[in-house]
């Protein structure tokens, strides 16, 4: 079931709905007028007084539609042709050398079809990393609203970011921003670079940070596989110094960590570590499916809770993912760490996800939230029944309701 949603002001009764920022509320309705929700509550407080058009849409549950803070569509081409190498250098240096073999054509049509699974897997909104841009036309022509991060690559930080951006592009439907890849990948000076010109615009800030063994190794001691992947790219600077510090400290240190932060995959992430993350307010963002694949262990998701994180929730690419679904990101929480609540993981795909990439009115279903809706048919007796189906598994039918 996909439906538009109508300008005028028009209410959508449903058997369950889950806000996200409440209970979920039983017969319930939201009451919605150009693409924007006024109103959400039990159906009859709702309809008291409303004399417009009102839509039954029957034994159905509505929630936000998903947020998928971490992907890169342009790499969705390299789906099935990576296998887990056994060593995280050693799949980016294939990944490396893929990359090179395919063609422009095959690039866009990979990344076309990728969005429309993720837009039939019930994801509103992407946080999308791209080295070439290719898909910044295809979120434009698409549904979804975005945020894409311009991703730098360069360890002698000899990158002139005007040639990136010479001024805030944004517009209500995509948020344009940069990104470092990773503190093994990009200079020090070019990562402090980077988050001046997002803290001038208040934009999302986003890197990979403390995902492989190999990763913490180089930066304690400035050895290992990454230093050699970097001079046989070209990418050692002759006078660099290791910071002798574990990812999350080296971060800190550059000042870098703050409330627009995101910090993606954070596998190798001590207590230590989360808890200077916790202070600064700093986004986690999980890609468990991805670190799975992998084979770089995963995240303490849920020491994460306790010290008060809010982590979201992302796919990475197809060159480490299957596919690009939230709901098999729920799972996979659901799965490796069974004791956080259902309504937790769901505001990790929904709500956390919004906040972490700075969309406000998104991964909630209240007064004031965008129109952007699934639809899941359900037989279930009560909720919360079914929302612990809905994190354990990808529903059967995803319609969508959005304007
Ligand atoms: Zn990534």
């Amino acid at each position: 079931m996909e439906l538009r949603i109508s300008k005028g002001p028009t209410i959508y009764r449903a058997k369950y709905i889950f806000p996200v920022t409440d209970p979920p509320i039983e017969n319930a309705a939201v009451l919605t007028k150009e693409g924007e929700i006024l109103e959400c509550g039990p159906y009859e407080q709702v309809r008291k007084g409303f004399l417009g058009e009102e839509i039954d849409l029957g034994e159905v549950a509505l929630l936000p539609a998903l947020v998928n803070a971490h992907a890169h569509i342009e790499l969705s081409a390299l789906k099935w042709r990576l296998t887990p190498s056994g060593s995280f250098v050693g799949w980016i240096k294939n990944l490396i050398r893929i990359r090179q073999e395919i063609s422009a054509e095959e690039y866009v049509s990979s990344a076309r079809q990728a969005l429309k699974e993720a837009w039939q897997n019930g994801i509103g909104l992407i946080g999308d990393h791209g080295n070439t841009g290719l898909s910044v036309p295809l979120l434009r022509e698409s549904p979804f609203l975005a945020v894409f991060f311009r991703e730098v690559i360069d360890f002698k930080g000899h990158t002139n970011l005007k040639d990136f951006l010479k001024e805030n592009l944004s517009d209500p439907k995509i948020t344009m921003s940069l990104a470092p890849h990773a503190p093994y990948t990009v200079s020090p000076i070019l990562m402090q670079a980077i988050k001046g010109w997002t803290q001038k615009y208040k934009l999302p800030f986003s890197l990979h940070v403390a995902e492989s063994q190999e990763e913490v190794e180089f930066l304690r001691f400035g050895r290992g596989p990454i230093k050699e992947l970097l001079e046989e790219r070209g990418q050692w600077p002759s006078n660099f110094v290791a910071p002798g510090l574990s990812p999350v400290h080296y971060l800190d240190r550059l000042n870098i960590l703050d409330e627009d932060t995101i910090c993606v995959h954070l596998c190798q992430a001590t207590e230590d570590e989360l808890a200077l993350l916790a202070k600064k307010r700093a986004k986690p963002c999980l890609c468990l499916r991805s670190n799975t694949f992998l084979g770089v262990g995963l995240p303490k998701v849920e020491k994460m809770l306790d010290l008060g994180l809010k982590p979201c929730l992302g796919t990475d690419s197809l060159a480490s993912n299957d596919q690009l679904s939230i709901f098999a990101e729920m799972a996979a929480v659901r799965q490796f760490f069974p004791k956080i609540p259902a309504e937790v993981i769901l505001k990790m795909a929904t709500l956390w996800g919004a906040k972490a990439l700075k969309r406000n009115g998104v991964g909630f279903i209240g007064q004031g939230a965008r129109a952007d809706l699934l639809i899941i048919p359900t037989e279930k007796k009560d909720p919360k029944a079914l929302l612990e189906e809905i994190v354990t598994k990808t529903p059967a039918q995803i319609g969508r309701l959005y304007g």
